[in-house]
Order: structure tokens, then C-alpha cells, then sequence
């Protein structure tokens, strides 16, 4: 027994030196789990907090109605938002309803990606995507605008600002009751945004002064 013992401890001690390499031996033959990004790039869970966007009604005017909520309930600071009136008179009627964000602003210097925004608010105008590579090289173009921010248009819309689909109310909108820009509201937009201000661009962005980059605090 004493002999066992003796034995035993002989050779432990014998094989201590190279015992802790084991583990990097072992590791040395298994599966690569590095990614070479950025020639390589992972797909992001599917609820990954990433990018916000600025969504979209079908027929292309605007879900956010500039209430504030989201910068209300952001730990971070990180969001400003003004809101202006909808006026069918003068053909500026970015949402339906009464109010529209006129400016919106997301600081990715301050941002947390907590998702708090997307939970206050009350349009789901606002979520996130699952666009990570938000670095760059100076503070200003970290302050995303309302025009990088809104969804791209997609088949059947129409950049704002114009009218409702004839006959709806706002609430119609959140019943589903829209699918697309109505020929009517394709004539309004012929016309009118072919006299229209610089105020919608090429990209059919909307927002009549989305470039003001004050709060970079
Ligand atoms: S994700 Fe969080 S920190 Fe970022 S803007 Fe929204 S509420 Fe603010
Ligand atoms: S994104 Fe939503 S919460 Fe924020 S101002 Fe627009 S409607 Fe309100």
C-alpha cells in the first residue's frame, strides 16, 4: 500500500512540468472558432439590438408621429426629436394624423442599444435592425439623421410628403387597411414633387430639415 503510494506520487510528479500542456495540446486540434471579420461576417441572433430605422406606412408616409416618447425614455440621452404639424393645405403631410417627426436625431456616441426607445414607442415607428458596423473616424457622423434613418421606400410606397389614401382616417392605417399608394396619390406626388423644394431628395427621403446637427453633446 505504502509502496502504491509511493509509486503513484513518483509519477505525478514526474509528468507535472508538461501536465498543464494538455489542455493547450488539445485545444490545438480542434474546430477554428475565430471569424476573419471583416472579410467574414457572422449572422446576428435575430433580435440583435443593432441600427435603428424609421419605418414606414405601405403607401409611404410616415409611422413616426414626433411624440418624444422614445427620447423620453432613453437612459442616454441619445435621441432628439420635433415634431411639426401635417398641413394638407400646403402639401406637407408627412404621416397620417396631426403630427410628424420634422427632426430626428440618434447619437450613436451616447447609445446603449438598450432598446428602451423601441419599447416607448407608441407607433412601432421606431426599431432596430441588425446593422452592427456603426464605427467611424469623427463625432459628427455618428449623429444619425432622420434621412439615414428612415426605411427605404419599398415596392407600392411613395416618398412623403403626400396626402392619405382618399376616404382613410389615421386610424385606418393602424387597421391594416392600407396596402399601397393609390393612383391618386401617385398623380398628387407627380405633380407636386416635381415643383417641390430640396426638401426630398433623390433617395426619396423626406423631412423638411433633417440636416440640423446641434446636439452633439
Ligand atoms: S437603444 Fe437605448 S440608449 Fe439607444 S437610443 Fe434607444 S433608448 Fe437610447
Ligand atoms: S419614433 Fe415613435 S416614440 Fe419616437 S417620436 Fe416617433 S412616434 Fe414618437
Amino acid at each position: 500500500m505504502a509502496d502504491d503510494k509511493k509509486k503513484a506520487g513518483f509519477l505525478s510528479d514526474l509528468f507535472a512540468p508538461v501536465g498543464g500542456f494538455g489542455v493547450t495540446f488539445a485545444t490545438m486540434f480542434r474546430k477554428v472558432a475565430t471569424t476573419e471579420y471583416p472579410e467574414v461576417k457572422r449572422p446576428t441572433a435575430q433580435r440583435f439590438h443593432g441600427r435603428h430605422q424609421l419605418n414606414r406606412h405601405p403607401d409611404g408616409l410616415e409611422k413616426c408621429v414626433g411624440c418624444e416618447l422614445c427620447a423620453w425614455a432613453c437612459p442616454a440621452d441619445a435621441i432628439l426629436v420635433e415634431g411639426a404639424n401635417n398641413d394638407d393645405l400646403s402639401g406637407q403631410r408627412f404621416s397620417p394624423g396631426e403630427r410628424y417627426g420634422r427632426v430626428y436625431q440618434i447619437n450613436y456616441l451616447r447609445c446603449i442599444f438598450c432598446g428602451l426607445c423601441i419599447e416607448a414607442c407608441p407607433t412601432r415607428a421606431l426599431t432596430m435592425t441588425n446593422k452592427y458596423e456603426l464605427a467611424d473616424n469623427n463625432r459628427a457622423d455618428l449623429i444619425f439623421t432622420k434621412e439615414q434613418l428612415l426605411a427605404p421606400l419599398q415596392g407600392g410606397m411613395l416618398a412623403a410628403p403626400h396626402p392619405m389614401v382618399e376616404g382613410m382616417e389615421e386610424r385606418d392605417y393602424y387597421l391594416g387597411k392600407v396596402s399601397e399608394a393609390t393612383p391618386t396619390q401617385k398623380d398628387w406626388a407627380q405633380t407636386n414633387h416635381a415643383q417641390a423644394s430640396p426638401a426630398i431628395d433623390a433617395t426619396g427621403a423626406s423631412g423638411s430639415t433633417g440636416a440640423v446637427k446641434e446636439p452633439a453633446q
